[in-house]
């Protein structure tokens, strides 16, 4: 199959809804990443993005629509709070679990009686979902394990030959997927996966915010999670990935120790004045972080780099998110230094 390259005109956006209203895959950019998007209401076209991707069948797919609204249409109940906080966070990268009705196919939920439900922002993503008329079931639109693309390149890299179209809508300005939420009743929600809607941010809405153990921490093998999503290894390059938490002169002390043909460190932007040793920087601030960090992991492939010691950034705000890839990026790999 020949994967088109699409722009962000009306006539190339008119095209791309198309295909997915005829049951193909596309590749759109949203705030957050690019996803790999499907009918979400059509089994077959669904199972082509577990295809593409070589996703595991159990991992439930977001599903993405114009206006929080529609809800009702895919839901069998919504909480009060679900509208408190839909009206302060969506459009945006805020992702809702919700009890899932009957016209979400049970391939699109992973198996599960729940739905995702997301509003974008992203002005390509949501005029694909109105034209389309389409509820779009988008995961990254990476090969699974791999990091997500935040370019309309990085999706090509992954998907060319094996989806209809990708269509580029620019870099993706948040750089992180979608905030994942659980209800726990009209008082409490569960944060599933850290996104940069943050906890200090629910915490505006709702009274008590549950950060889930397994954002920090490995599931261990049989273990039940809320989002099967945190089973799986993911957002790693080929390079092999170490996390660094310390402060940045014992930070270069350590690589120095290790340093060889084929390490790099990657640094915060402050850090590359001292630091002598090949590296790259993602940034300074936890937004830069968070804007960076895929795209950065996918450069050092590029670049043949086989190991490669990063830089851990905080555990407050949105650097919990980046955080939370990293970890899984480097298999767990975490040195206190
Ligand atoms: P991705 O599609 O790559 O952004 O990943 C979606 C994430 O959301 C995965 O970690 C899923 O496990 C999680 N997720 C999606 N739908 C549900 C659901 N119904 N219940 C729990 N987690 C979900
Ligand atoms: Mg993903």
């Amino acid at each position: 199959m020949e994967t088109i390259l699409f722009n962000d005109s009306p006539e190339d956006l008119y095209k791309a809804a198309e295909l997915i209203k005829n049951g193909e895959i596309v590749g759109i950019p949203t705030e957050t990443v690019y996803g790999l998007g499907a009918d979400a209401s059509n089994e077959d076209a669904v199972r082509k993005i577990f295809t593409a991707k070589g996703r595991p069948a159990d991992n439930p797919l977001i599903v993405h629509l114009a206006d929080f609204n529609d809800a009702v249409k895919y839901t069998s109940h919504i909480p009060e709070i679900a509208y408190k906080l839909a009206d302060e966070f969506c459009p945006g990268p805020l992702t809702i679990i919700l009890p899932k009705n009957d016209k979400i196919p049970s391939v699109t939920s992973g198996g599960l009686d729940t739905v995702g439900i997301r509003v974008p922002a992203h002005p390509v993503m949501r005029r694909i979902i109105e034209i389309s008329g389409c509820p779009i079931a988008a995961p990254s639109a990476n090969t699974s394990g791999y990091p997500s693309p935040t370019t309309a390149s990085h999706v090509m890299y992954d998907m060319s030959g094996k989806i209809s179209a990708v269509v580029d809508g620019g870099q993706s300005e948040f750089g992180l997927e979608s905030t994942v939420i659980s209800i726990e009743n009209e008082d409490t929600v569960r944060i599933l996966r850290p996104g940069c809607v943050t906890s200090e941010h629910l915490s505006r809405i709702c009274r008590n915010v549950i950060i889930d153990k397994a954002i920090l921490k490995e599931v261990e093998a049989g273990e039940t999670v809320s989002s099967p999503g945190m089973k799986y290894k993911h957002y790693s390059p080929q390079a092999d990935i170490v996390l660094l938490e310390g402060a940045i002169e014992a930070f270069t002390e350590y690589v120095g120790r290790n340093y060889g043909d084929d390490v790099y460190g990657l640094i915060f932007d402050t850090d590359a004045e001292s630091f002598p040793y090949r590296y790259l920087t993602y940034g300074s601030n936890d937004s830069q972080l968070a804007h960076n960090i895929f795209s950065k992991l996918r450069e050092l492939d590029e670049m043949g780099a086989k190991k490669v010691f990063v830089r851990a950034p905080s555990k407050e705000g949105v650097g919990l998110a980046v955080y939370n890839r990293l970890i899984r990026a480097a298999g767990f790999e975490v040195i206190r230094i």
